[in-house]
């Protein structure tokens, strides 16, 4: 349970408040997560880490001297927006450049990439590595398919002591790619955690059982067992990961038990004194180990086992010192606090001259997203349950975030143009959603605001312009193809239904109409398909026979609107323009 909080939907804003209050020494709050609050010498790399909060000290609590410059942090179990990861790293870069690294989460890769793309533009040069070690979530010959769990920290661990060693970008983004590449780590559950504000766990392990490699937002394990003894919880985990080690590991290791939540220090401990026997018995020597709760997963009852495969360098940067909240190595000579002046950033937007259309479009912009909003509350709990089945029951959570505060971000703006008014939307719902579906929307959102504009008069082209951006931004950046079932599935049977139906001269209301059917049936028949993209994809096999989440909310968003516009138009009134008419 998680019981300490005012609004359940303030819980990561306030707790990162208390943690900077309670750490001022080390970070300092800007806009989007942390940023050390002492010197950083010009021309260090900055290493900006991040991710969902409720995973600490994953990740705030690794800032400082020795590893992370900054933490982008995003709200529970959700990445942080683009536009949170950009301006982290505007405040953390000291000239070197930027590395980012984060847990490989579909949600952060679009996120911490849009940001990635936005600096380097920006002429700071920005590289990422991802943190893959989980090695429940996909085969060894997938191994960029998997996700960052614990082995997060020895990848930021040994990139921030190369970068605080004064290596220049290039090489300390190779010593994190080949970290990640010697890192392994496996996970077991014990049972659930509960979101803030929750009456439920997000998940239940059964009593007397555990789940193995059930992932640190509950992705559901690969196999059940009956709860073992310490001595073949040590025996299974340390088999799992030996059978899995990389090509060239040599035989010094870092050893790494990890808590998830709920699990007490002296069982870890315990737990540790089998595993670092076990590790000896293979003819490996244990190199300065670790054990206590690095990557946490809220309340979980919990734990893992990381392995790093050490090798000359990677043990030098390991041994070196580090200074943070909660990881301190060795020694560091203490730093001056930072010149507060150089953690700012925020850009000022210019003022626009909305014309009258581009301003009643954007009145009717933000009625079609209380309606988005209504539909979306309605179906908030289906929704979970149905990503709940294979992907981390969020979805109807995120939808409800993310469309709640892209309501009242483009209503605050009424008067602005609709393009303005779409681009506050879709900023506010990446903003609040996290997870890769907040994402994909907001900058959907987006691009459709981009296309709508600002412009004298609108025809039904700029209806056809829009639905085409927003398509079009979903599949550039999560570059799913159809078949992997995704919500592109329900996406590009709504597109083509609609440029069918409008190029053949049908008024935009029934071109909204034939496409919200096309959506719906298409994410219907998502059923019958395995999910190849996104946090549903390891357990594919638990997703056959029913819809995707994103697919069906999909379907069930532009109903809604299409019922909307019907209405609007008082089922008797000539319908919105055809191809070139200009619309009120
Ligand atoms: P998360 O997967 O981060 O928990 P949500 O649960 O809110 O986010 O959204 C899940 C939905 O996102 C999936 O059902 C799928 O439709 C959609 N999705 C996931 N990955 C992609 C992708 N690469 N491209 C398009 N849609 C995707
Ligand atoms: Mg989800």
């Amino acid at each position: 349970m998680t019981r300490i909080f005012d609004n359940p939907a303030d819980f990561a804003d306030d707790a990162l408040d208390g943690f900077v209050a309670a750490n001022r020494g080390y970070v300092a709050r800007v806009d989007g997560g942390v940023v050390r609050s002492t010197e950083v010498p010009t021309g260090q790399v900055a290493l900006v880490v991040g991710g969902g909060s409720g995973h600490y000290p994953a990740f705030a609590g690794l800032v400082g001297p020795g590893l992370a410059t900054a933490s982008a942090c995003g709200n529970m179990f959700a990445s942080p927006a683009a536009g949170q990861v950009y301006r982290v790293a505007k405040a953390a870069n000291a000239g070197g450049g930027v590395l980012l690294s984060y847990g490989n989460y579909a949600g952060d890769v679009l996120h911490f990439g849009q940001a990635q793309l936005r600096l380097n533009a920006e002429g700071i040069e920005t590289r990422t590595v991802t943190v893959t070690d989980d090695i429940a979530s996909a085969p060894l010959d997938q191994i960029e398919k998997r996700r960052g769990i614990a082995g997060d920290l020895t990848v930021f661990k040994i990139a921030g002591a190369a970068a605080e060693a004064g290596l220049d970008l290039d090489a300390v983004e190779r010593l994190a790619i080949k970290t990640n590449y010697r890192t392994r780590s496996l996970g077991v559950a014990f049972d659930g955690c509960t979101l803030p504000g929750a009456s439920d766990p997000l998940f239940h392990v059964p009593a007397g059982q555990m789940s193995l490699g059930l992932g640190i937002h509950g992705e559901p394990g690969i196999s059940e067992h009956k709860m073992p003894t310490a001595s073949e919880l040590a025996e299974l985990l340390v088999s799992k990961l030996l059978n899995d080690k990389p090509d060239d590991a040599g035989n010094r290791v870092v050893a790494i038990v990890n808590g998830l939540g709920t699990v007490k220090y002296d069982e870890l401990f315990l737990l540790f004194g089998k595993i670092d026997k076990l590790l000896g018995k293979a003819g490996l020597t244990v190199v300065e180990p670790g054990c206590g709760e690095l990557v946490t997963s809220l309340d979980m009852s919990g734990l893992s086992l990381t392995l790093l495969w050490l090798d000359e360098e990677l043990e030098q940067y390991w041994a070196a010192p580090a200074d943070t909240p909660a990881f301190r190595k060795g020694n560091l000579a203490p730093r001056p606090p930072r010149n507060q002046a150089s953690v700012t950033a925020v850009d000022e937007s210019d003022v626009e001259q909305p014309t009258e259309a581009a301003a009643e479009l954007g009145r009717q912009a933000v009625a079609v997203l209380a309606q988005v909003r209504d539909v979306v509350v309605e179906h908030e709990g289906e929704l979970g349950k149905l990503d709940a089945i294979a992907g981390d029951g969020d979805h109807g959570i995120g939808m409800r975030r993310g469309v709640e505060a892209a309501f009242t971000a483009a209503e605050t703006a009424i008067g602005a143009s609709v393009g303005r008014i779409l681009t506050a939307a879709g900023e506010a719902w990446s903003e609040r959603a996290g997870g890769t579906s907040g994402a994909l929307w907001g900058s959907a959102i987006i691009a459709a605001g981009q296309a709508l504009g600002n412009k004298a008069g609108y025809s039904g082209e700029d209806a056809a312009a829009a639905v085409t951006g927003f398509v079009d931004a979903i599949t550039e950046l999560g570059k799913a193809e159809p078949g992997d079932k995704t919500m592109v599935d329900a996406l590009l049977p709504y597109r083509d239904a609609f440029l069918t139906e409008f190029d053949a001269g049908a008024p935009v209301d029934r071109a909204l109409a034939a496409a919200a059917a096309a959506a719906e049936s298409a994410a219907a028949e998502t059923a019958r398909l395995r999910p190849l993209k996104g946090r549903a994809r390891p357990l594919a096999e638990k997703s056959l026979g029913h819809p995707d989440p994103g697919a069906v909310s999909f379907g069930l968003i532009t109903a809604r609107i299409s019922q909307h516009i019907d209405a609007q138009l008082g089922g008797s009134q000539p319908a919105l323009p055809a191809g070139n008419g200009v619309q009120a």
